[in-house]
């Protein structure tokens, strides 16, 4: 058999091997993206984060193409929830760090989505090939050194490459490979019946497009609308009450429905779609695990393959292409020469694990009914030790943005401050002495003026993000273009 040769292999075109095939890609290496399905696929995880939104997808180069594509704008969520008995909502936008243009993300059907990121890998340069299930890696000692396929035609095929990313998801068995063992949260332990319907109600405008999550009895309820007459509904049971989604599902989802008045009421014009994609009833385990180790030499686990945390706060996908920007970071500095394996790979997982980590002890708090959202909140900012007041950092920490990663939440601002800039300075340039005025009244100006560094005029100018501190003490700094790391040298 010959054996074909890549620098990477990823295993898996979801979000995060799209992703982290593409960052790697667009850096001019040789990327092979081997995924099961014929794309488009059903796959669930329809709330996005502002985030993946304008982060992640900004730099993959899709952030324009997914604002053309008809998805509902998510500003924000409303959630039946706690002690208080009416709903209250939060909006991205109450944070400075996605303020503006950046303070929405989408409701997405993922057949669509995930076809865009696969799409737009294959036009960045990725190799993709599907109806290709890998069934194995290939070892030489310690290191991964390649992976084993069984290709579209049934033909057993092997492939080597200096990097092999497991991006299969938490159905598939691969992650194994990078030794130690999965570990189950003992506390996050739900089962999840889900299904779609035509005509439910809408939340009133400017939140209609808002994920809404309802707490009930025997769980709690998520209401996603996907177009303007499409919705997914599905509710999430305590492993105690597993018994309540067995048998006839269609039964076991009326009741729960019954059982909860606010999506009894949402849904009470409402007719299941029951064709197509859409029309089956589906059951998932959405036990929350992580892996011992996210790394091997030679091998990456990203998105659910390393690990999964509770869904009430949609940080699936984000996690996953987060995870996929820092490997891509890491195998790109390691391909480039400038960083070793090991020093690029542990700043890969000890950032995954510190977002997994925020999202995880979050959740715990949250799932505390007997309290307001202002715990809610106050737990966020504990959490995420963040300076910003409790609500901003509730709102931060769920819109996947309290890293404070700049290329999470800065694209889209750098690139309007450079405008907002050049726009004044124009003005100053042409005018007489009022014209004065505007230039001082820019925010950017007014930075400048207060840190009046070179760093961060090239930050204003788009050249560069703002100084960045490691985050974690002798860690690493992104690169100015967020594809490496680079080492930290304080001034
Ligand atoms: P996936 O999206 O699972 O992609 C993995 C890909 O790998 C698939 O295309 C699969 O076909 C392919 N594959 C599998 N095995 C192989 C193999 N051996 N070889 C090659 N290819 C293979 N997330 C959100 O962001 N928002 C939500 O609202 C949300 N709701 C959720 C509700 C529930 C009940 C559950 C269980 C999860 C939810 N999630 C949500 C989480 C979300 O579904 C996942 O976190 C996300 O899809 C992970 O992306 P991924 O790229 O890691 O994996």
């Amino acid at each position: 058999m010959s054996v074909e040769d890549f620098d990477v292999v990823v295993a898996g075109g979801g979000p995060g091997g799209s992703t982290v095939a593409t960052l790697v890609a667009m850096q001019g290496h040789r990327v092979l993206l081997l995924e099961k399905e014929v794309f488009p696929r059903y796959q669930i995880g329809e709330s996005l984060l502002p985030a993946t939104v304008h982060g992640v997808c900004r730099m993959l180069g899709v952030a324009d193409e997914l604002a053309n594509s008809g998805f509902p704008i998510k500003r924000g969520g409303t959630f039946r929830w706690g002690a208080r008995p009416e709903p209250w909502t939060f909006h991205f936008g109450i944070s400075a760090k996605m303020a503006g243009s950046t303070s929405h993300a989408y409701q997405v059907e993922r057949a669509v989505f995930d076809d865009i990121l696969l799409k737009n890998a294959k036009s960045k340069g990725v190799v993709v090939r599907e109806g290709c299930s890998v069934n194995d890696v290939v070892e030489d000692g310690e290191r991964v050194t390649g992976a084993r396929y069984t290709d579209a035609d049934g033909n057993a095929r092997e492939v080597s490459a200096r990097f092999v990313i497991d991006a299969s998801g938490n159905k598939s068995r691969l992650y194994t490979k990078v030794g130690g063992s999965r570990n189950y949260s003992e506390f996050f332990r739900s089962l999840a019946l889900f299904g779609y319907f035509e005509g439910g109600k809408r939340l009133p405008e400017p939140v209609s497009g808002n994920i809404l999550s309802v707490a009930f009895d025997s769980g709690w309820f998520w209401y996603i609308p996907l177009s303007d007459t499409l919705t997914s509904v599905g509710a999430v049971v305590r492993r105690e009450d597993a018994d309540k989604i067995q048998g006839d599902r269609e039964k076991a989802l009326n009741t729960l429905i019954a059982e909860c008045p606010m999506i009894s009421d949402y849904l009470s014009n409402a007719t299941r779609v029951t064709t197509g994609r859409y029309g089956e009833l589906r059951v998932r385990k959405d036990y929350s695990y992580q892996q011992d180790s996210y790394w091997r030499p030679g091998m990456v686990l990203v998105g659910d393959a390393a690990c999964f945390v509770d869904p009430v706060f949609s940080s699936g996908v984000h996690l996953a292409t987060y995870s996929a920007l820092l490997a891509a970071r890491s195998i790109n500095s390691v391909l480039a020469g400038d960083l070793d394996e090991k020093t690029a790979l542990n700043e890969f997982e000890a950032r995954y694990r510190r977002e997994y980590g925020v999202f995880y002890e979050f959740l715990v708090s949250f799932y505390q009914m007997n309290v307001n959202e202002e715990s809610y909140f106050w737990q966020a900012k504990k959490v995420t030790q963040n300076q910003s007041t409790d609500v901003e950092s509730f709102v931060e920490l769920i819109g996947g943005v309290s890293s404070g990663e700049t290329a999470l939440t800065a694209a889209d601002r750098i690139a309007a401050n450079s405008a907002e800039f050049a726009a004044a300075v124009d003005k100053m340039a042409a005018g007489d002495g009022d014209d004065m005025v505007p230039m001082f009244k820019s925010t950017v100006v007014k930075q400048a003026m207060q840190e009046a560094g070179q760093v961060q005029m090239k930050a204003l100018l788009g050249e560069d993000a703002e100084p960045e501190l490691p985050l974690f003490p002798g860690g690493l700094v992104t690169s100015p273009d967020g594809m490496k790391w680079l080492p930290h040298h304080p001034v």
